[in-house]
């Protein structure tokens, strides 16, 4: 499921799927990974007015592990506040050890119990919403290509990935050394044209996350990491003080 889609196969023309004209419900759309050969629809969820582009004829599927076929980046940005949503406030927050994150600026309910929006917080929340707007759209005054890097932001990133970045990765070749507490992760997927480093210092979130990606090999793998260079050409590393900056797109 998709929040936005090409009108053309050279993929020049973006359509969002709330722009989506009633005369649009038969055309043909394509898949926002330039690697995928999908042809999309509009389809709208009964009874709302969330439209979204979805892969309808089976001839015309996204091909595997396309992010854009995953209801993880199912996002429905009336549900956050996007005027109080700091990248880096977010970014930063994650990195906190899990036992001392804040609590800060909760949200969720009003006094009588209501739900309210609040700002976008965990990383499911940010990386759906970086796939659901082109990588040249803003959100909350900043470009998605410098929140995430993967396959469409790629060109942003010519000498690498620093700072606080979100990476779409997947596995290649070596995936852990229990020695050194590290997972090893590749991205952008398409290319493989960095390797990122988690290191950890928690022996046991390490095991966890480790155990996790290791059965999940075949997955993508969603980190938000504080980037920096190892040392050696085009490898990148991070510590994880948290589960919060690993997601598993299952
Ligand atoms: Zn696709």
């Amino acid at each position: 499921m998709s929040k936005y889609a090409y009108r053309d196969q050279n993929r020049k023309v973006i359509v969002s799927a709330d722009q989506a004209m009633e005369e649009d419900r038969n055309n043909v759309f394509y898949c926002p990974n330039p690697l995928c050969d999908a042809k999309l629809y509009i389809c709208s969820i009964d009874g709302s007015k969330e439209a979204y582009f979805r892969a309808t004829k089976s001839e015309y599927r996204h091909v595997e592990n396309c992010p854009f076929n995953n209801s993880s980046i199912d996002f429905d940005k009336s549900r956050y506040d996007e005027s109080q949503f700091v990248y880096d406030e977010a970014i930063n927050n994650l990195l906190q050890p899990t036992k001392k994150a804040r609590t800060k600026n909760k949200g969720g309910k009003d006094k009588k119990g209501k739900s309210v929006a609040h700002p976008l917080r965990t990383l499911g929340q940010i990386y759906s919403m970086c796939k659901s707007l082109s990588v040249k759209s803003t959100y909350s005054d900043k470009q998605i290509s410098e929140m995430i890097l993967d396959d469409r932001s790629e060109y942003r990133y010519p000498k690498g990935c620093f700072g606080n970045r979100i990476i779409e990765a997947c596995i290649k070749g070596k995936i852990y050394d229990s020695q050194k507490k590290e997972i090893y992760l590749v991205s952008p997927m398409a290319s493989h044209k960095y390797t990122f480093i988690l290191s950890f210092d928690d022996e046991e979130m390490y095991k966890t996350i480790q155990n996790e990606v290791y059965t999940n090999k075949d997955k993508i793998v969603v980190v938000a990491g504080k980037w920096e260079s190892s040392g050696t050409f085009n490898i990148f590393k991070t510590n994880v003080c948290s589960k919060k900056q690993v997601l598993i797109v299952k």
